[in-house]
This record gives C-alpha cells, sequence and structure tokens, in this order.
C-alpha cells in the first residue's frame, strides 16, 4: 500500500483546473444566468440529450462495450459511443478501459486506479486530482487494434472539444442560446455526469448490498443505479463482468441494459452476453449463506452456534445440489432441442420438460426448508440446534 497517497508533488493541475471551472460556472454562473434570462425550451432539450447521450455513452460504450466487451457493436453505434463518450471529458475509451479493467483486476489493493482503501474521497475524484501513475496499456490489446478507438486515443482532446464543448456551444447558438448552452449542456452536464459517474467507484464501493459476493467492497445501490443509467448494481458487476447486464432483474432501473437490447433487437449490436441465470440464483444462495452464517457467528460463540451452522451447512448443500441437478436438467433439454431427434420425437421432449419440472421442485423443497431456518432469529435457531 503506497504510503503518502495525497501529496502536491502528485497533483494534477490541469484536471483541478478543468473539475474547478466547470463545477464554478455549472455552481454559480447556473442560478445567475436563470434568475435573469430563465431556461428556454431549446435550452432545456439541449441539456438534457447531452445528459443522455454522454452519459449513456459511458455506461454502454466506454463500460460495457469497450471495457468489458459484453457485446459487440457496429461502427455507427462504436462511433457515436467514442464521441459523445470524449465530450464526458472522461479520457479516451483506450485510458478508460485500461484503467477500468486494472480496476476489476486488482480490486482494493494498490494497482487498483480507484481503490476505495484509499478512502471515499480518493475513490471518487481524488484519484484524478492525485494520481501521477503512467497508465498501462498492456491489458487493451483488442482495443488497439481498432483504428476508431487509436484515432480516438490519439487526437482525444480535440474529439472532446469538438463534441463536448463546441458542438453544443453551437447547437445552443442556432437558436440564440449560446451562453446557455455553454452553461448548462456543457459545465452542468460535465458536472453531474462527472459525480454521478464517480460515485460508482465511491459510493458503490461502501454503501448498499452485497448480494452476490459478500466479501467484495463493490455493492448495488438502487440510488447510484437511478442515476448513472444502472451503472449502481454493481456488487452484481464485479461477480459477473462479462454479462452486459447490470440490473439483472427485469425491473431493476437499468436504462443502459435496455438501450442495448434494444440496439441488438434493430441489428446494431450483436452477441450480447448474458450469465446463466442458474449460476446468478447461485450466487445469490451463496451470499445468502454467507451472511446468515457471519451473524451467527457474530452472536455468540459456542457449541450451539457451531451445531446451528453445521445444520445451516447441510441444508444448504442440498439446496446446492439440487440446484445443479435442475440446470443439468435444463442443459440436457437445451442439448436435445439442438439435435433432428427432437423434431421426431414429442416423447423425448415431454420427458426432458417433465425431468426439469420435478427437478424444479426438488430445488423448491430443499430451498424453502433451507429459508425456513434463515429466516428465524439467531436466537431461536440456536435454541433449536441445541
Ligand atoms: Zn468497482
Ligand atoms: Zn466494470
Amino acid at each position: 500500500m503506497e504510503t503518502q497517497v495525497y501529496s502536491v508533488k502528485k497533483m494534477i493541475w490541469t484536471n483541478i483546473l478543468f473539475f474547478a471551472v466547470t463545477t464554478a460556472v455549472a455552481l454559480i454562473g447556473g442560478p445567475v444566468y436563470y434568475a435573469k434570462c430563465g431556461i428556454s425550451a431549446p435550452e432545456l432539450m439541449l441539456f438534457l440529450f447531452y445528459m443522455t447521450a454522454t452519459g449513456l455513452s459511458i455506461t454502454a460504450g466506454y463500460h460495457r462495450l469497450f471495457s468489458h466487451v459484453t457485446y459487440r457493436a457496429n461502427p455507427v453505434i462504436r462511433f457515436l459511443f467514442l464521441f459523445f463518450g470524449a465530450a464526458a471529458f472522461e479520457q479516451s475509451a483506450l485510458a478508460w478501459s485500461a484503467q477500468h479493467r486494472d480496476h476489476h483486476r486488482y480490486v482494493d489493493t494498490d494497482r487498483d486506479p480507484y481503490s476505495i482503501q484509499k478512502g471515499f474521497f480518493y475513490a471518487h475524484i481524488g484519484w484524478l486530482i492525485f494520481w501521477k501513475h503512467k497508465i498501462d496499456y498492456d491489458n487493451v490489446n483488442d482495443l488497439q487494434k481498432d483504428a476508431m478507438v487509436m484515432h480516438q486515443h490519439r487526437y482525444y482532446i480535440l474529439w472532446a472539444a469538438v463534441s463536448g464543448i463546441v458542438l453544443p456551444v453551437a447547437a445552443g447558438a442556432l437558436s440564440g442560446h449560446a451562453l446557455g448552452a455553454f452553461i448548462f449542456a456543457v459545465c452542468l452536464r460535465l458536472t453531474l455526469v462527472y459525480h454521478s459517474t464517480f460515485f460508482i467507484n465511491s459510493v458503490c464501493h461502501m454503501f448498499g448490498k452485497a448480494t452476490y459476493d459478500v466479501y467484495a467492497t463493490a455493492r448495488d445501490h438502487w440510488l447510484v443505479a437511478l442515476l448513472t443509467f444502472g451503472e449502481g448494481y454493481h456488487n452484481f458487476h464485479h461477480r459477473f463482468p462479462s454479462d452486459y447486464r447490470n440490473g439483472v432483474r427485469w425491473f431493476d432501473w437499468d436504462p443502459s441494459k435496455w438501450l442495448i437490447r434494444l440496439m441488438g433487437f434493430l441489428k446494431m449490436a450483436s452477441d450480447l452476453k448474458r450469465v446463466s441465470n442458474f449460476k446468478i440464483l447461485a450466487a445469490r444462495l451463496a451470499g445468502e449463506n454467507c451472511r446468515f452464517s457471519d451473524i451467527l457467528i457474530k452472536h455468540e460463540s459456542s457449541e450451539a452456534v457451531a451445531a446451528a451452522v453445521k445444520a445451516l451447512t447441510a441444508r444448504y448443500a442440498e439446496v446446492k445440489s439440487t440446484l445443479v441437478r435442475w440446470e443439468t436438467a435444463a442443459l440436457e433439454y437445451h442439448e436435445l432441442l439442438q439435435t433432428k431427434m427432437a423434431e421426431h420425437s414429442q416423447h423425448l421432449k415431454k420427458a426432458g420438460l417433465e425431468k426439469i419440472d420435478a427437478a424444479r421442485r426438488e430445488f423448491r423443497q430443499a430451498y424453502m426448508t433451507w429459508a425456513e431456518l434463515t429466516s428465524l432469529k439467531p436466537s431461536r435457531l440456536l435454541q433449536l440446534s441445541a
């Protein structure tokens, strides 16, 4: 662990100046301008468009497409993500991805560029102010073969200035609101997109639920998901980074996932990667098991606790093995459908479906028995096991 995280020598003055100017214009210029001129419909629309386009280009583009390659996209989509991603002024897609891949690989260690172990402020914005490390591009060889990604990387300042400042101000000027466009669609938008993105590295590594991996610092936080086009389900994301979804349940607020799915529907994206529902369910159950055992162990240390944990572990092992049997039955059925035999044999199909159904019921039964134990108060469970 580095001994000195904060030092004047490490300060990146261009970043500090950029954050200071954009934040000051947004927080001081914004209210002053609003009080004098109000906000017109074109200004509001331009602001909302830029919030959405740049926000989604970071989440569905920089993050899920370029960093994790959770799907493939056609060149038009890749260009749009690079263009509006640059407008977010969060470095080139190549630099962003190289650091983000290191974040996943070395999470919480000194090689994690925005490690939460160095504190909330460092993970949030401190790493951009005090970070004088050299970026290691060895982990982005795949992206280095992409001519468009490399162009955006080499001429990043040009891309960012045109897409992030010149274009919105010019669009505002067309309706006679160049200054309003600069304040709202550039400075306020940048400030909001910055901090909502930064919340993922700070808030989502400190607060929220550890549903899929109880030992990870990454957490699922619904409020951050709301502010970041669905990126707040960070515990799921660290557990299954190759999945194009972050909010995995259908009702989880994840507009990036819906956009990717829409692009897939329109044939602009393909090869959308999903982790099997069985693996996700297994991770959830493992999380529940760890959490409950931890509560028991913390509750009291005695023979009764050991007996209770043993009883729970046996029930949990049963849940796991029934889940494996259910998954196997589903896989066998899926394989059957791939063969020619399935075309001729309704009988085989029916038998396959019945096997799945029986395995699912077995799992459900085992789960209910286990859940009954885990729903008990620790003291009650200890009484039963004594
Ligand atoms: Zn993270
Ligand atoms: Zn990630």
